[in-house]
């Protein structure tokens, strides 16, 4: 039976000390009773409390873990449907496949050219985040998983459905934590055995969803922990329809043997295909998206795609309030100033980069706001801006006394001058791009 919020509160601290996020334990316990929060999110509570409530208020989605120290990945444990409900925990990961039709050396080249697909974008680094190894029809397929996992930085997917070849895999590799892809009706009770005895999470694949749930279920009762629903999307309409009811029936109706992260390979006709089913999978709602090719023309959208939807709507996302130096500053550079919101600074300080005239960038704490939305909520002012730049030292650093300032703030200049060091203040252009030539035409000319 459910448990309700004053159940959950009963086994609280009940300190109110707001280390989960909420302002009193009722609250936190009416989110874990709406299984919106998992009764781990609270540190305090005692093992004796979580061993007792522990089924009862297990978030809807399993957590799932792969790989080992720094690099692991955790998916799963979602809670909402819709990111504007809440948040998503953990962000779709994408997954590229290393053939076993591959020699060992075509396969490294492939690799390392996957490891060299990296791309920053808004202060994060974008990047594939498994190696899909497939392990069957290879003559020593303990060694070949040897030799590219020297060569990975990122976890693995041991890929096969041969027992033998992937129980020898995970008996020398377990270490490296991998997902064991795929239990089928075939090899269900090799594979649960294989996960459960090795304690490895465990991808489980079906026709139906009716297929799907005996199989996890069979595998929990073996021991396994923690799974992985695993689709193909060869007919994507159809299996975005089978994915999403998964999803439901976890999340809504809180069917257990359907509560794991899902997982789905792609097999698209063409490059292009593959990259717009990987972006749509990613969205819904698979947690991982497993791919063939990896072109960075392909990973680019695909990854910006996993960035944008994944991020915490709740969380304003932000960069640290401070003096950026941006190229080899001296005595003369322009001093310009832009708000903390993360897109804001970057898209900012990307073009005061591209501009070639180092210069220093002052940023001033606004909650995450662009410079309008701060302006709006009062959350910059004229005494703002001038006491960051006063803290920061920055008339110290330069020779003049010019503050180029955002364009969509005209209206600070004469109180600026009037109330600051800064005798000299210059309007800025209103959007970023047109930082280059505004520097260029303005400030060459002055330095
Ligand atoms: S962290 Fe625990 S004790 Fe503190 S307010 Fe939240 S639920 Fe209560």
């Amino acid at each position: 039976m459910a448990l309700t919020a004053l159940d959950i509160y009963k086994q609280l601290p009940r300190t109110n000390c707001k280390k989960c996020g909420f302002p009193t334990c009722m609250a936190f316990a009416m989110q874990v009773a709406a299984k919106q929060k998992a009764l781990t999110d609270c540190p305090d509570v005692t093992d004796e409390a979580k061993n007792g409530l522990a089924d009862a208020s297990a978030p809807p989605m399993k957590l799932v873990v792969i790989g080992n120290g720094d690099g692991q990945l955790k998916l799963g444990q979602e809670t909402v449907m819709f990111r504007h409900e809440e948040k998503f925990h953990h962000h779709a990961a994408l997954a590229v496949r290393i053939p076993a039709a591959l020699s060992n050396a075509d396969a490294v080249a492939k690799v390392e050219a996957v490891g060299r697909c990296k791309f920053d974008r808004v202060g994060a680094e974008l990047k594939v985040d498994f190696y899909a190894i497939e392990i069957d029809h290879i003559q020593d397929p303990v060694e070949r998983v040897r030799i590219l996992a020297e060569k990975c930085s990122i976890p693995i997917i041991l890929v096969g459905e041969d027992p033998v070849a992937m129980a020898a895999c995970v008996e020398v590799h377990r270490a490296l934590r991998p997902l064991i892809f795929k239990a089928t009706s075939a090899n269900i009770d090799a594979f649960s055995q294989l996960a459960a005895t090795s304690k490895l999470p465990l991808a489980i694949g079906g026709a139906t969803l009716e297929e799907m749930a005996d199989l996890t279920q069979k595998a929990k009762d073996k021991g396994v922990d923690e799974m992985v629903l695993a689709f193909e999307a060869k007919e994507p309409a159809k299996t975005l329809q089978l994915m999403t009811k998964a999803r439901r029936a976890a999340l809504q109706k809180h069917f257990r043997p359907l509560g794991y992260p899902a997982m789905v390979e792609i097999n698209a006709p063409s490059l292009e295909n593959e990259a717009v089913l990987a972006a749509s999978f990613a969205v819904k709602y698979g947690d991982i998206v497993m791919i063939d090719h990896a072109e960075t023309w392909q990973l680019f959208p695909v990854l910006t795609a996993i960035q944008d939807i994944f991020t915490d709507p709740q969380v304003p996302n932000t960069v640290e309030p401070k003096l950026y130096e941006i190229g080899n500053v001296n005595r003369n550079s322009p001093v310009l100033f832009t708000t903390n919101f993360a897109l804001t600074y970057f898209c900012v300080a990307g073009e005061v980069e591209r501009s070639k005239i180092p210069s220093y960038l002052c940023v001033v704490e606004t909650e995450g706001m662009g410079v309008l939305n701060a302006y709006a909520g009062d959350k910059i002012s004229v005494e703002k801006v001038v006491k960051t730049l006063d803290n920061l030292g920055v008339a110290d650093k330069v020779d003049h006394r010019k503050l180029i300032i955002p364009g969509l703030l005209p209206v600070y200049r004469a109180e600026l001058e009037d109330i600051s060091v800064w005798k000299e203040v210059i309007i800025g252009p209103k959007t970023a791009r047109e930082i280059p030539a505004f520097l260029s035409q303005n400030w060459s000319s002055q330095d």
